[in-house]
């Protein structure tokens, strides 16, 4: 069969490389995809945005799946659209992607069902978000209701900055209809756990779990960021650990879901606190984690068209699963979350492919080089039999990757190793 990946980033270059080794699969097709998926596939000069085009193009294309990878399109309405035509779909409904898109539904929810998370309040007004603010202290996390681009969060550590954040959201309308709303939230002490399952009305089948690196520089300093490496497994929680996650969040919140008329389609992402009382919800995504499924994806034995294809029919799955450890080493142009330039040559990369796996994200090929072409470039990950093992061969084959607009972490996986 053919399959549709929608998307453009390091996340569906990463569903593309599974869907193209799958024996299910005749031609891998991404709309937009980008220059490096192009051995893959057929990138095809539609956007994600153009819903009539993209159903158009399935119908005449006869494609067997399409695998939404973007939350924008979802809180859109494509799912919706595909199904319509009939067409096999791996995503949530508009009405059920809302997990994502509105976090004070997600918190509603959460607290509806008795899912464990952060206390929060949500807020329209400015002064009575302050007042809260002041009366609860720092330090505290204020967020924006919608989608945001991962920018949308501020840990503030002090009582000012929770309120510079506030005035921001509500009063400056610096994130416009998407701080309609904010969600003022305690803050959680821990170490973070990214989960993800594949979920079909109440049968949820957990992956394997993976740790995400959300600040720029070294040990965990600088700006939050979309993330700048991830690795799978994460040895410092366990499978007990791991089985409790599902069975307090990810299960029941799939249960709540169909309750409330809102029955989930696709991959559940729980951003997970592993606190000193039990696990408990950051955030939900209604979709693949980027860069964690850069990291779960190649350590995924099975097929993940038919696993896909099973899970949307309802029949029995069962994962199989590489032992191997995979670290995933995010290659960001300088100065990204801020400014940075775009154009600049990049060295390597075919070098770098041979030696061990790169995921491209934001870059661009010319005649006669490739080009950085956004904030995340790629993502090169390194296996291995231990996460040692795997983090040593990330950072060998970067070394092949060279670029005066590049940077990326040297200490990706700290933790696990820490934790050995
Ligand atoms: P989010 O976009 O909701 O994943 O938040 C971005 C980052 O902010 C998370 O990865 C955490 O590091 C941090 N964060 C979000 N919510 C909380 C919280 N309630 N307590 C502590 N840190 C948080």
């Amino acid at each position: 069969m053919n399959v549709l990946i929608i998307g453009n980033g390091g996340r569906e270059h990463a569903i593309a490389w599974s869907a193209a080794n799958s024996t299910l699969v005749e031609t891998v097709y991404i709309a937009p995809g980008n220059d490096g998926m192009a051995d893959l596939g057929v990138c095809l000069g539609l956007e994600s945005t153009d819903h009539d085009a993209l159903v158009q193009f399935a119908i005449q294309s006869d494609i067997g799946l399409v695998i939404v990878g973007p939350e924008i399109p979802l809180l859109e309405g494509l799912v919706d659209r595909f199904e319509l035509e009939e067409i096999p779909v791996f995503g949530p409904r508009k009405e059920a992607a809302i997990l994502e898109g509105s976090k004070s539904f997600a918190k509603e929810l959460m607290h509806q069902y008795s899912i464990p998370t952060a206390v929060s309040k949500t807020f329209t007004e400015f002064e009575a978000a302050a007042s809260y603010v002041r009366a609860e202290g720092a330090p505290i996390v204020i967020k924006a209701d919608g989608l945001a681009a991962g920018k949308g969060v501020t840990v503030a550590l002090t009582e000012e900055e929770a309120i510079g954040a506030l005035h921001h959201i509500l009063v400056d309308h610096g994130f416009g209809e998407a701080g309609a709303k904010v969600v003022i939230e305690e803050y959680l002490e821990g170490e973070e756990l990214s989960l993800m399952a594949f979920v079909k009305g109440t049968t949820v089948i957990p992956l394997v779990p993976a740790q995400d690196h959300k600040r720029a520089y070294d040990g965990d300093k600088g700006p939050n960021t979309g993330g700048m490496g991830a690795y799978s497994p994460v040895p410092q929680f366990s499978d007990h650990d791991v089985e409790e996650a599902v069975r307090k969040i990810l299960q029941p919140t799939a249960d709540a879901m169909v309750e409330e008329g809102r029955s989930f389609t696709g991959v559940l992402y729980a951003g997970l606190m592993m606190t000193a009382h039990g696990p408990k919800v950051i955030e939900f995504n209604a979709r693949f984690g980027d860069p964690e499924t850069q990291v779960v994806l190649p350590r995924l034995e099975s097929d993940l068209i038919d696993v896909m294809l099973r899970v949307l029919n309802e029949q029995p799955v069962q994962l199989k699963w590489k032992k191997e450890a995979v670290v995933g080493v995010v290659h960001a142009s300088v100065g990204y979350p801020q400014g940075y330039a775009k154009g600049v040559v990049i060295e390597g990369i075919e070098e770098a492919a041979k030696a061990g796996l790169v995921f491209h994200a934001g870059t661009k090929q010319s005649s006669t080089n490739w080009k950085t072409n956004g904030g995340r470039v790629l993502l090169v990950a390194g296996t291995g039999e231990t996460i040692e093992k795997a983090q040593q061969h990330a950072y060998q084959v970067s070394e092949y990757v060279t670029s005066e607009g590049l940077f990326y972490r040297k200490d990706i996986a700290h933790k696990a190793l820490q934790s050995i």
